[in-house]
């Protein structure tokens, strides 16, 4: 089967509508070498095609297999059709989607959709051991939760150690020309807090040294070692003095909080980062097509599996929480 990449949203729910396209494009991401048994690692597994599963020929448990198999569609009810629309609008919408538009949008539960869109989130995730170098923007952010609306004892064990009252700091790393990119790149993680030691802690994680690092006066950012070239912009005098500014992060968590108010509305403090990853991945890949962005997170969606019961936390009470977003 020859494969097609569609352009709009309309002609990728047109073209995905069809389970033979949608598993061929599936077969074709995960195995470009061939099928390869999800057990064993045998290459000659014998397809049973009214199934759409594979057999494997050594005999050991598991030796049926789906192209589902050890991705974040694994076990999945939802049709690839459904899953593929998804990740496109996920991929493509600007301030991210929330649960009710895409339980509405592809006609599942809003429960389901929220699941949906952690798993796709699961795909977007990018982790990186390479360090970030040039000229490095830091700053922090707090973002708030609704922890307000929790009830006590989960308040307690969800917003321990972020800055109480459900708000949750998170710092951001920006490279300005980022890491092959001809442009800007974010890195986000959530932080315990925004003590020296931290954030100290995080740039030596991610900076190269000999960097040139640019933050605002907190005083947490004093005394970096000296292999960082530290230059400093005291937001009580003026935003930018020729290249020693943080606009560029500005720019993101405006976006981010833009995304998290207005289509989210209301995001745990445990979840955070999960949106963090969403919105680092559309700003990071903002210079590919439509297309292109899709392809990069299906590209992804193998060896990444999350259960319901990971998602809510192995400590929630015997009531599931709600969905919230
Ligand atoms: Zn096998």
């Amino acid at each position: 089967m020859e494969l097609k990449t569609p352009k709009t949203l309309q002609e990728a729910i047109r073209y995905y509508s069809d389970p033979d396209v949608t598993f061929a494009i599936l077969v074709a991401v995960r195995w470009p070498n061939g099928v390869t048994c999800q057990t064993c690692g045998d290459k000659t597994p014998i397809f049973l095609p009214h199934r759409r599963l594979w057999e494997c020929r050594n005999k050991h448990a598991k030796r049926q297999f789906s192209v589902k198999k050890n991705t974040i569609f694994e076990s999945s009810p939802i049709g690839l059709d459904k899953w593929f629309t998804a990740i496109w609008l996920i991929d493509n919408c600007k301030n991210g989607v929330s649960s009710m538009e895409l339980h509405r949008a592809i006609g599942v539960t809003q429960k389901t959709a929220w699941f949906m869109l952690h798993r796709v989130r699961l795909a977007m995730q990018r982790g990186s051991f390479e360090k970030i170098g040039g000229e490095v923007e830091v700053d922090e952010t707090y973002i708030g939760g609704k922890a307000r609306f929790m009830h006590a004892h989960k308040r307690a064990e969800k917003i321990k150690g972020t800055g109480g009252m459900g708000k949750v700091a998170v710092m951001g790393l920006l490279a300005r020309h980022g890491n092959g990119k001809d442009h800007s790149t974010v890195r986000t993680e959530v932080v315990e807090n925004v003590k020296r030691p931290t954030l100290h802690e995080r740039i030596a994680e991610h900076v190269e040294p000999g960097s040139e690092v640019f933050t605002d006066a907190l005083k947490s950012y004093e005394k970096l070692p000296p292999e960082y070239v530290h230059k400093v912009i005291d937001h009580a005098e003026c935003y930018v003095k020729g290249n020693v500014h943080t606009n560029g992060l500005e720019n993101f968590w405006s976006l981010l909080k833009r995304s998290i108010k207005g289509t989210y509305t209301s995001v745990e403090p445990f979840h955070l980062f999960r949106y963090l990853d969403e919105q680092a991945f559309r700003f990071n890949e903002r210079k590919l097509t439509d297309a292109e962005r899709f392809a990069e997170t299906l590209a992804s969606v193998a060896g990444k599996r999350l259960t319901y019961k990971e998602l809510i936390g192995e400590t929630a009470s015997p009531e599931p929480l709600s969905p919230s977003i």
